[in-house]
């Protein structure tokens, strides 16, 4: 990752700041211009080394922290989040951040984790649970970087800037409460996690889960993609030509996802965890049994996710014995 303030349209810097974990090697903030300072969509995760990047990408554009105006997160994942809540304490940045996140900033800031392992108990995958307690008791995971955001946008309303027009539009599918900014004019989109282009975002992970997050995803798949054409700005990768086309890819492999899983199902009725242990993961067709602890746990929710959307579409019939769901 080459760090610095990339400019990708008149007045918008693509920034792309460090992440601990190798999986998707950086996040992009965006800085848009607005009047005499800034307003950045996303802010990074709370790193030293992801500020101090942060800030000579600013200084780049003639520009330091106290003229950030807001920040704009697309979402409450902490890659995206809890750089903003940092910076705030010391020059009292506003942050935006979309109302269907409210349940899961709640059970973040009680430290609420229970409402995940009874998925996974109702998955099949009670056995994840200990482990996954285990590791989550030494790392920084739970309340540590989040503090709630100083506004809630509440749905689909544009945000005035000094010289353009952000539509805020509620997405949610990745996490609840996900947002992307639409630039009609400027035919910009910035997707957050919405919609990347070399990887297919995870679904509904997060402490308070939606009822049917890939239900949720694909219709706002289908809403991005009922506006016209624009560039896509992801929050990992490249800036592409073509949201659409990305979104087309998109709503193309979750029908082959939910082919696959449906026939993985087998004979009898099956747990999301075995039916996840009988398909590939990732582009090189990795097993379950092979992932780490926190891939499988995507896994398996991913799986249950694509099994309920099944549910909904009448292909598949579920039944629920002490916790646990079974699909059939
Ligand atoms: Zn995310």
């Amino acid at each position: 990752m080459e760090p610095g303030a990339f400019e990708v349209a008149p007045g918008v810097h693509r920034i792309p700041l460090p992440l601990p974990n190798d999986g998707l090697r950086a996040v992009n903030v965006y800085a848009v211009r607005d009047g005499d300072g800034l307003v950045l969509i996303d802010s990074g995760w709370a790193l030293a080394e992801a500020r101090q990047q942060l800030e000579r990408a600013l200084d780049q554009l003639g520009h330091g922290f106290e003229d950030v105006h807001r920040f704009l997160v697309t979402h409450l994942h902490r890659d995206h989040y809890t750089l903003g809540v940092t910076l705030r304490r010391t020059f009292g940045t506003r942050i935006s951040l979309g109302a269907g996140e409210q349940p899961s900033m709640a059970a973040i800031l009680a430290g609420r984790v229970e409402g995940q392992y009874r998925d996974l108990v109702r998955w099949g995958a009670g056995e994840l649970v200990e482990p996954l307690r285990q590791a989550r008791s030494g790392d920084r995971e739970g309340v540590d970087g989040y503090e709630p955001p100083d506004d809630w946008i509440p749905g689909a309303v544009d945000v005035p800037l000094a010289e353009r027009i952000l539509r805020a539009v509620p997405t949610p599918g990745h996490t609840n409460g996900h947002l992307v900014f639409l630039d009609p004019e400027a035919e910009l989109l910035f997707a957050g996690d919405h919609v990347l282009p070399h990887i297919t975002p995870s679904i509904g992970f997060e402490l308070a889960r939606a009822g049917s997050p890939l239900s949720d995803y694909l219709e706002s798949l289908r809403l991005v993609r009922s506006y016209p054409d624009m560039r896509l700005l992801p929050a990992h990768g490249p800036v592409t030509a073509s949201a659409h086309a990305r979104v087309d890819e998109l709503l193309a492999h979750h029908e082959r996802r939910l082919d696959l899983t449906c026939a993985a199902v087998g004979e009898t009725a099956s747990t999301a965890l075995e039916v996840a242990g009988r398909i590939g993961w990732t582009r090189h067709n990795r097993k379950l049994a092979d992932m780490d602890l926190f891939n499988k746990f995507l896994a398996v929710a991913e799986t249950a996710a694509h099994l309920d959307v099944l549910v909904r579409l009448g292909r598949l019939r579920s039944s629920t014995v002490d916790g646990v769901v079974r699909y059939a």
